[in-house]
């Protein structure tokens, strides 16, 4: 099991628009494995995408379990997520692995219904709010090669972020 190399803006590769899964077999899961253990790595994640380690693959992983009084549906795996109703609006700060040194001011839906398979191939529906609803819609974005830097609310919503300490 190894922690992937996760691309980071400017790179070109993360503006690919990511393709369907249509085999779900023991390589797909070791590759979910593979990107669960790079986002348990990344600095307070989230999120992330399959596109953010170079897998043009519409698959996204969320958990916002460890977010202290977040409403969260545990840990998801979704492969070929469809957003199937949105719901109300909010503005929010959002920060991504890709974008290390900023976070930003993202308008999103507040509440939406999804549709995924697992990494077994199983079909799932989720219905999320607040702030995980925020954190899927962001991940989706990364498998049509869209980055919450192209959604800021303004020119002043860019934030240079505090340093993480080691
Ligand atoms: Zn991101």
């Amino acid at each position: 099991m190894a922690v992937l190399e996760i691309l980071k803006y400017p790179d070109e590769r993360l503006k690919r628009v990511s393709a369907p899964v249509s085999v779900f077999d023991d390589e797909l899961r070791r590759f979910v494995a593979e990107l669960e253990q790079t986002m348990a790595a990344g600095p307070a994640a989230v999120g992330i995408a399959a596109p953010q380690v170079g897998r043009v693959q519409r698959i996204v992983i969320v958990d916002v379990s460890g977010r202290p009084g977040t409403r969260s549906s545990g840990h998801m795996v979704l492969i070929n997520p469809q957003i199937l109703r949105r719901e109300g609006e909010a503005i929010g700060r959002e920060g991504c692995l890709s974008v290390p040194d900023c976070t930003g001011n993202v308008a999103r839906a507040q509440r939406i219904e999804l549709a995924a398979m697992n990494e077994s191939g199983q079909r799932r529906e989720y219905l999320c709010e607040g702030f995980e609803a925020r954190a899927v819609q962001h991940e989706i974005d990364h498998l049509d090669g869209i980055l919450f830097l192209h959604r800021l609310t303004g020119k002043r919503d860019l934030f240079r972020r505090k340093v993480y300490k080691s």
